[in-house]
């Protein structure tokens, strides 16, 4: 056992870019880091690799109706958030791999925009407790990300038609089971509530309440790191 305290971040990326299987998976995610970025002057763009075709319970959804709301309610979180795009690729929930075709989309936004750092979802993050197990597009996204920002975008000779190499740094994964850094979200906590409560769609009966619970899993995370409110990721060094 170390006493040593987590690390706090410091420092804002100049340019980052979130990657995510679903609409509001970064607003719940990393809202709270990626709107502190924004609010220091990042430039950060949100690629959501599926539509969110599946994100209801009842069987007589009309789903293409569900996706244009999604899609609604994605942009009206961003816009809280400060970011500043959307990408959407447009995958069907479930039903993608981390295949090449996948990797090629992902590696084009990446030489686009040219982050400095990548968030995205640990994929090794499985199990949770007893009564949760993660969704299989988040793994699937997680490697995806991580396959595309390294060694793919930084390497000439993979997708030599996606734009100019470009080498991303640092990679933060959140959801993991073994964080490393931590992010205080002291001054963003309640804009990143107001976002995943954009996502109405996903809420259910459950609206204001949820509120409560994004306050909570952050003072969780703040105990560990020392502050109010943190979010946590594990760290990856992907540059030299
Ligand atoms: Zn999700």
């Amino acid at each position: 056992m170390t006493d040593r305290r987590p690390e706090l971040l410091a420092d804002a990326p100049r340019r980052a870019i979130a990657i995510y299987a679903h609409p509001d998976d970064a607003d719940v995610s990393c809202g709270g880091t990626l709107a502190s970025w924004a609010e220091a002057g990042s430039e950060v763009h949100l690629v959501v690799c599926a539509r969110g075709d599946k994100g209801s319970s009842d069987p007589t959804t009309d789903v293409s109706s569900l996706v244009a709301r999604r899609a609604e309610e994605t942009a009206a979180a961003a816009k809280l958030l400060g970011l500043a795009a959307v990408h959407h690729l447009g995958r069907l929930d479930g039903e993608f791999e981390n295949d090449a075709e996948l990797r090629a989309e992902l590696v084009s936004l990446i030489r686009a925009i040219r982050p400095a750092a990548l968030v995205c979802p640990d994929p090794l993050a499985v199990f949770f407790g007893e009564h949760y197990y993660n969704h299989r597009d988040h793994r699937v996204v997680g490697f995806a990300a991580l396959d595309a920002a390294s060694p793919a975008a930084s390497s000439p000779l993979y997708f030599p038609d996606s734009g100019a190499p470009v080498a991303v740094e640092v990679a933060y994964l959140s959801g993991s089971l073994e964080p490393t850094v931590f992010v205080d979200v002291g001054p963003t906590i309640v804009r990143k509530a107001d976002a995943i409560l954009c996502h109405k769609t996903q809420l259910g009966e459950t609206g204001e309440w949820f509120r409560s619970v994004v306050h909570e899993r952050a003072e969780e995370a703040g105990r560990l790191a020392g502050v109010a409110y943190a979010e946590s990721f594990r760290r990856i060094r992907l540059g030299p």
